[in-house]
């Protein structure tokens, strides 16, 4: 198989996890389309413009140089030749990334890059919240992961190591947020909707290697 596999869906429903290890065992890349809305957004909070004007934002974004790696399991994030992928995964680029994707033109710049790096890759698994919808509709396969909210809640707080009720409220207001620009509750069209609330890792990987064998 040397397809586009489109893995879409909100926060804690498994797309990291599931996407980088279905790549491993595909021999396929894997790239990670939140990082790059994390890298553009840290490249925003360290230029110190602030959030609340668009035409700022998007000037530092353009003049920031990104990249990223998409080796499954060596996969990195760079802003101006710096390796931030720690950083990109804090609270306070957690907290601001919504502001910086939901601009337009930002976006317009990521996704171009994406469809970049997907016809370059010989085969590749792509996560995010848009990628079926929009960045590459004509994918080999389209998944949508979804999770009850409690459950998406525990898992990122196990991961983060963080308050549980504290990540639940963050889950919520960034699905809130997204879903102006994204829409991070529904699945796009065409694709398979796999609810992994009662899936473990294993179960997941199984279900999509039948769906590629057929
Ligand atoms: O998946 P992750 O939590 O790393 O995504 C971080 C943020 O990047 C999301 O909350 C959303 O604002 C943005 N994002 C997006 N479109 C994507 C992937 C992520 O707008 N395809």
């Amino acid at each position: 198989f040397r397809g586009v596999i489109a893995i879409d869906g909100p926060s804690g429903s498994g797309k990291s996890s599931v996407s980088r290890r279905l790549a491993t065992e595909l021999g396929l890349r894997c790239l990670d389309t939140g990082s790059m809305y994390r890298a553009a957004t840290l490249a925003v909070l360290r230029s110190g413009v602030g959030l609340t004007d668009a035409a700022t934002i998007l000037k530092v974004v353009e003049g920031a140089t990104l990249e990223f790696g998409t080796t499954p399991n060596d996969r990195y994030s760079l802003v101006d030749g710096d390796n931030v992928d720690v950083e990109i995964r804090g609270p306070e680029v957690t907290a601001a990334v919504s502001a910086v994707s939901g601009v337009p033109e930002v976006r317009a710049i990521l996704i171009s890059m994406q469809r970049d790096i997907i016809a370059k890759a010989n085969g590749i698994v792509v996560e995010g919240r848009d990628i079926g919808e929009v960045v590459a509709p004509d994918a080999d396969l389209k998944v949508y992961l979804t999770a009850d909210p409690n459950e998406r809640a525990r898992r990122r707080s196990m991961q983060a190591g963080a308050d549980l009720a504290a990540t639940a409220a963050d889950l919520t207001r960034r699905d809130n947020a997204d879903a102006k620009t994204t829409r991070p509750h529904d699945a796009a069209p065409g694709a398979v909707v796999l609810d992994t609330t009662h899936l473990d890792l294993d179960q997941v990987i199984t279900a999509l290697h039948e769906l590629i064998a057929h």
